[in-house]
């Protein structure tokens, strides 16, 4: 039997491309590597943007309301509110659960299996033994779909970063997520539920969490005392390329289909918005619209991000925050063309 639709990842991005599916009257088989709930390094912040894609899918999961974006290093800080509706911190276990629930509940077939190989074939494309008239490789970072579709390239030369995270068990003391930019870490600070903190650290690769938190007395402090309430999980190198999105049969989604860096934490939305664009573009029998919709969706995060890791990559990075700080409208753009 071949399925109208196989998507290879369970992560956020193939359920939420699962369900856009099963919405669109479209047959579909996801096929994970992994049981149960999924947890994952990450931010878990939800971008303004992601929650009315969410909604779309008929899934709002429970968290704590965003206001907005601060940065901060030892002695400056600025602020920027969202101008529109706030984002979300939530936990990557309930947006599991959440968005499996819903999949379950629309009738999407599951299968627990490790991709290894995709044969395309004119009518049909094979992964893990499941036949699909199309495939959505949504296998996150360095993703074996692109690379056994021939779309993964090499990364760019340059410095390589990774992330890391851990949750401590407090009250959140702000309704902002806080970018804190240490020596050569920032800590990303995101209230995830009413007595629960998640503190990620971004840098290069082999930095150590508990060596650069004692180095940021002011975050350290804080967390002192408070029970950790999980374990450090990390993610990366970060730096990810695709040489196009689609090939035949086959279309990379989410992170899968490259990647610049968690440093403005938008992901998730991105994420979400490809795995719509994907769909759409299938059921409307035009999946070559898809590439033209990644490059219009993902153009921001290209652009901005990479600029962003850029600077503070390079030996100017001890001004990122002043220059925010004394240009504080240039800096609230930037977060909310990032955010929506
Ligand atoms: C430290 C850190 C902080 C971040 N902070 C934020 C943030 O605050 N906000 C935000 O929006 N984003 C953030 N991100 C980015 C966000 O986590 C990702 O963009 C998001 O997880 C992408 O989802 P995905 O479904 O594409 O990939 P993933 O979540 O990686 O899911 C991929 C899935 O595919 C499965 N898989 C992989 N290979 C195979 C295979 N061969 N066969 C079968 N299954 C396979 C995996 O098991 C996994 O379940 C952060 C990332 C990091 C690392």
């Amino acid at each position: 039997m071949t399925v109208d639709v196989g998507i290879v990842g369970g992560g956020p991005v193939g359920l939420a491309a699962a369900i856009e599916a099963r919405r669109a009257g479209l047959s579909v088989t996801l096929i994970e590597q992994r049981d149960g709930t999924i947890d994952k390094a990450c931010g878990e912040g939800l971008m303004p943007g992601a929650l009315p894609l969410l909604g779309r899918l008929g899934v709002d999961p429970p968290g704590v309301d965003l206001n907005g974006v601060r940065y901060r290093d030892g002695a400056r800080i600025v602020d920027h509110r969202f101008t529109g509706l706030p984002g979300r911190g939530v936990r990557r276990t309930t947006l599991h659960r959440q968005l499996a629930e819903r999949a379950e509940e629309l009738g999407v077939q599951r299968l627990r299996d490790r991709v290894t190989s995709v044969e395309q074939r004119a009518d049909r494309v094979v992964a893990a033994g499941i036949a699909a008239r199309w495939l959505l490789g949504c296998d996150g970072l360095h993703s074996t779909v692109a690379r056994r579709s021939g779309l993964a390239l090499p990364p760019r030369r340059g410095p390589r970063r990774f992330g890391i995270r851990r949750h401590y068990a407090l009250e959140p003391w702000s309704d902002l997520i806080e970018v804190i930019y240490a020596a050569d870490v920032e800590f990303y600070v995101t209230p995830v539920g009413e007595r629960e903190v998640g503190v990620a650290m971004l840098g290069p690769m082999g930095s150590r969490f508990e060596q650069a938190l004692a180095a940021v007395p002011s975050l350290a402090e804080r967390l002192a005392g408070a029970p950790v309430s999980s374990s450090l999980r990390g993610a990366g190198p970060f730096r990810s390329r695709t040489r196009s999105r689609t090939n035949g049969r086959v279309l990379l989604v989410g992170d899968a289909a490259g990647y610049v860096d968690a440093l403005t934490g938008e992901g998730l939305r991105l994420g979400f918005a490809l795995a719509r664009a994907a769909v759409e573009a299938i059921a409307s029998g035009q999946p070559e619209d898809y590439e033209d919709s990644w490059r219009r969706e993902t153009r921001a995060f290209r652009t901005l991000t990479t600029g962003l890791v850029t600077w503070a990559t390079s030996p100017a990075r001890g001004l990122l925050v002043p220059t925010a700080t004394r240009m504080p409208a240039l800096f609230g753009a930037a977060v909310d063309r990032l955010a929506r």
